[in-house]
């Protein structure tokens, strides 16, 4: 692409767009930009644009400079069916996203990592086995950092580790990773993706242009993953929690990569099998990389997660806080579900997505779950859910903070209080890292409550003490 002879339109400057708008500057491009939030971010964002030369359009003129625009860089926040792109689309024009700009700058071999649940997960760990190894990576994409941002950075010796989401699928062409990880595919984003289907062949998208030198780890245990073998011509490695496969697998409770034993997977710091599948994926793409075995064992046995993932965050009166605010989706509120050892009190809701609830009841039946908190904006949906599935220990609660508090107060001695809420957080918060922080605020409130509540009864105790001293010496 001869960025110098295009005009482009960046819509949306979130993190992405701005990377967006500063890669195409940087490269001789007419760039005009636009947002249709007047909120400070974007205004900040847009004037440090303007400073280096890009031109922000209001949206009274958005029709006119669209014409001017060759090229539509839609942010992945942006439907693909939003009017913007179908009016290029319908001019005859591409509409590409940010992650398709990277995908043409680099210069390294790329991880590429794609499913539903445990994408970041992965990418940390595939990210803390390279540094360990001392190759140089960065992780990128939807992970925080634009992958065209990191392009320069990495040059054509490091590894570029990209998360990748399907609301990036939607707009990537280029994309061919040496190593294509696929974790799973459930139930998610069907307001965005309409149907399964649709869905599914996004994900697929990630191994579209894989040739037969480069590899698909993909998930064995997951029917759906299983099937993309068969539309890749890259070279398929597996990973399952289940079976013997060819690739990564558990045997007599060791990871295992074609026969060879690595070490026990009780060394893995983090709870749930969800994790241990994620391990498999991570240690399985390095290998390919050729990462070595110690690196491996070194940053595999000294992961500690990411935030919000299961995350504790301490305990009041003998209940434990457990901050799993990145289950957005069904499938991972299952697999918090079956993580957690100890009975729980489960906060669930917020946003909807379109999928059903039903499945995480049947879960929940079967679990350690005594009794749910529901609120959101969903709560009446998942409240439904409960009670034709025959779970009837629930609570609904609004709002959010009232909700936590009431989960406490429910919640007995030993028993967790578990915030996974397979749901998305826009109805209240700005990003499930918000809503995870807002968790761990309510929580050190009732620390710090419960701590002047013990002040008073012991400043009440020693005043009876007093009482009885006077008493006695009376
Ligand atoms: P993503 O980046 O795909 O959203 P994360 O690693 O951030 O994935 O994890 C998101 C949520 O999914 C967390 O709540 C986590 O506990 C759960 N999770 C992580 N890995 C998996 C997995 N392999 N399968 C199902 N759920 C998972």
């Amino acid at each position: 692409m001869l960025f110098s002879r295009q005009t482009f339109l960046v819509a949306g400057l979130s993190k992405s767009g701005i990377s967006a708008s500063e890669y195409l500057i940087a490269h001789g491009a007419k760039v005009y930009v636009f947002d249709d939030v007047e909120d400070g971010n974007v205004a900040r964002a847009a004037a440090a644009l303007e400073e280096r030369g890009c031109v922000r359009i209001r949206k009274d003129e958005l029709a006119e400079k669209s014409e001017k625009c060759d090229i539509l860089v839609l942010s992945p926040g942006i439907p693909v069916d939003h009017s913007l792109p179908v009016a290029f689309r319908r001019a005859g024009k591409r509409v590409i996203g940010e992650t398709e700009l990277g995908a043409l700058a680099l210069r390294c071999p790329v991880v590429a990592v794609t499913g539903t649940n445990g994408k970041t997960t992965t990418v940390t760990m595939l990210d803390e086995i390279f540094k360990k190894a001392g190759m140089k990576s960065v992780a990128c994409g939807n992970i925080g950092k634009p992958i065209s941002s990191c392009a320069e950075e990495l040059g054509e010796k490091g590894i570029a580790v990209a998360e990748i989401s399907s609301f990036q699928l939607e707009t990537l062409y280029s994309l061919r990773p040496h190593v294509a990880v696929v974790l799973n595919v459930t139930e998610d984003h069907l307001n965005r993706h309409y149907n399964m289907e649709n869905y599914i062949y996004l994900k697929s998208r990630i191994l579209k242009n894989s040739a037969e030198s480069e590899y698909a780890v993909l998930n064995y245990d997951d029917p759906v993953v299983r099937g993309f073998a068969e539309k890749t011509k890259a070279k398929v490695i597996w990973f399952s929690l289940k079976e013997r496969v060819e690739g990564g697998y558990v045997s007599e409770g060791n990871f295992c990569y074609f026969g060879e034993k690595l070490f026990p997977v009780s060394d893995l710091p983090l709870e749930g099998a969800h994790n241990e599948a994620n391990a498999l994926a991570a240690l399985c793409a390095a290998k390919i990389m050729g990462a070595p075995d110690g690196a491996i064992f070194s940053a595999l046995k000294s992961f500690r997660g990411v935030a919000h993932r299961l995350q504790t965050i301490g305990t009041l009166g003998g209940v434990t806080f457990i901050d799993d605010s990145k289950a957005t989706n069904v499938d991972s509120a299952i697999k918090a579900i079956g993580s957690v050892k100890a009975e729980t009190v489960l906060l669930l809701g917020g946003k909807d997505k379109g999928y059903s609830y039903e499945p995480l009841f049947d879960e929940i039946k079967n679990s350690g779950v005594v009794h749910a908190v529901i609120y959101g904006e969903n709560a009446f949906r998942i409240l439904n859910a409960a009670l034709k599935k025959g779970f009837s220990s629930v609570t609904l609660c609004r709002p959010f903070d009232l909700a936590v508090r009431v989960a406490y107060l429910t919640a007995k001695k030993g028993q967790n209080v578990l915030l996974s809420p397979a749901s998305a957080s826009f109805d209240s918060f700005r990003s499930y890292e918000e809503r995870g922080e807002r968790f761990a605020q309510v929580f050190s409130l009732l620390v710090e409550e419960s701590k002047r509540g013990e002040m008073e009864e012991r400043e009440t105790r020693t005043e009876i003490t007093e009482d009885e001293s006077e008493e006695t010496d009376g």
